[in-house]
């Protein structure tokens, strides 16, 4: 049997990838369009796999999916293709309402015109996992979670479009019947994710003697996840998950983005101790515009359910993080050749 992962070669998706190649079970059809965000180079370590396979598609392009549905009858699709960066949505929200929404859309028709024509046993078998943000709650003050039934309140393009795209994904198991179940995790961080993003800015801007740019104060929290314990919550979910439920996902782990900022520091002072302290390298920068003070997540229903558990702190994934980075810095010259490094969503950009 064959699942499908879209957006397999971004940072979640590929982590998924490579732990569902390394498991020996399923087939895994890779869908990509290769934007930007998206890298072969993160999947190099299961691309000799003959489970591994990989299609350069737009989830936008309705007829090329439905292809690969016919072609591979796939047992499961992971969506997790996306435009993901809340900065970039700030300055361009085009491609954020194009991939996220038609490309969820467009996702859920194919997988419901293929799934409809399957027999009772395939029918059963089959499951559509959206895989969504905890951003799609807005913020938070000082106390609370979000919750599976938190209402939903999103506040940047960006999470306005996955708002939308989790409404699609309800809809179609509402209204049709396809088995679909949702997802929202926290921030994630780990290996493979692209050098935009603060935790891996952070890590090689100061091995580089750069400094460290902080939005605004620092003040805001988020709350982290380690990407491959987000693989596995993803293959439990699709596993035992409830047809037709969402599950939220999170690290136990809330942080001020100073804090994170200072605990690499303080890792790199141990690794770098001749140009320790990091922190020097701090500077406080323009704050992105409408930034969510807090977000942090309840976990207890798929930790109580489906027996999910992290394997990781915060601190143990935060050594290992950094030292991969250090460790593959190929990897990073390679995804970066086109990347400016330029400061993004400052809300002055055209739309
Ligand atoms: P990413 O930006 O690293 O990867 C996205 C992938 O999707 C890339 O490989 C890109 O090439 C591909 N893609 C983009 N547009 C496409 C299109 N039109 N057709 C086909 N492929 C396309 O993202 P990520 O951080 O791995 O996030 C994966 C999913 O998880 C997203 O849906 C995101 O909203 C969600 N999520 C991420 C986080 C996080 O902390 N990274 C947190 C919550 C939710």
């Amino acid at each position: 049997m064959t699942v499908f992962v879209t957006g397999g070669a971004g940072f979640i998706g590929s982590a998924l990838v490579r732990d569902l190649i390394r498991q020996d079970k399923e087939d895994v059809l890779v869908i990509d369009k290769l934007t930007y965000a998206g890298s072969l180079e993160s999947l190099k370590p299961v691309s000799d796999s003959p489970r591994y396979h990989f299609s350069q598609t737009d989830i936008c392009d309705s007829a090329g999916i439905k292809a690969l549905f016919a072609e591979y009858k796939p047992r499961a699709v992971y969506h997790l293709a996306a435009e993901s960066h809340v900065d970039r949505s700030i300055d361009g929200p085009a491609d954020f309402v194009q991939t996220n929404l038609v490309g969820t859309f467009t996702m859920l028709d194919a997988a419901y015109q293929y799934w409809r024509e399957l027999d009772t046993a395939g029918k059963d078998a089959f499951r559509f996992l959206h895989i969504s943000t905890d951003e799609v709650y807005g913020e938070l003050g000082p106390d609370g979670q979000f919750s599976e039934t938190s209402p939903y309140d999103p506040n940047s393009p960006y999470s306005a479009s996955k708002a939308g795209s989790d409404h699609l994904a309800r809809a179609w198991h509402r209204t049709y019947g396809l088995p679909v179940l949702v997802t929202n995790c926290s921030n994630n961080y780990g290996p493979y994710q692209f050098p935009e993003k603060l935790l891996p800015v952070v890590i090689l801007n100061a091995l580089n003697g750069r400094d460290l740019p902080v939005y605004g104060k620092g003040e805001n929290i988020r709350d982290w996840l380690y990407v491959e314990d987000h693989a596995t919550a993803l293959q439990q979910v699709i596993a035992d998950g409830a047809v037709g439920e969402t599950y939220m996902i999170g690290g136990r782990a809330e942080r001020t983005n100073i804090d994170m900022v200072r605990s690499i520091c303080r890792i790199m002072d141990k690794k770098f101790p001749g140009k320790a302290p990091h922190e020097n390298l701090i500077r406080f920068v323009t704050d992105r515009p409408g930034h969510d003070a807090r977000y942090a997540v309840d976990c207890s229903k798929i930790e109580a359910e489906l027996g999910w558990k992290q394997s990781l702190t915060l601190e143990t994934g935060l050594e290992k993080t950094v030292s991969w980075y250090l460790d593959n810095l190929d990897w990073v010259k390679a995804v970066s050749k086109d990347y400016s490094q330029q400061r993004l969503g400052l809300g002055s950009g055209k739309k």
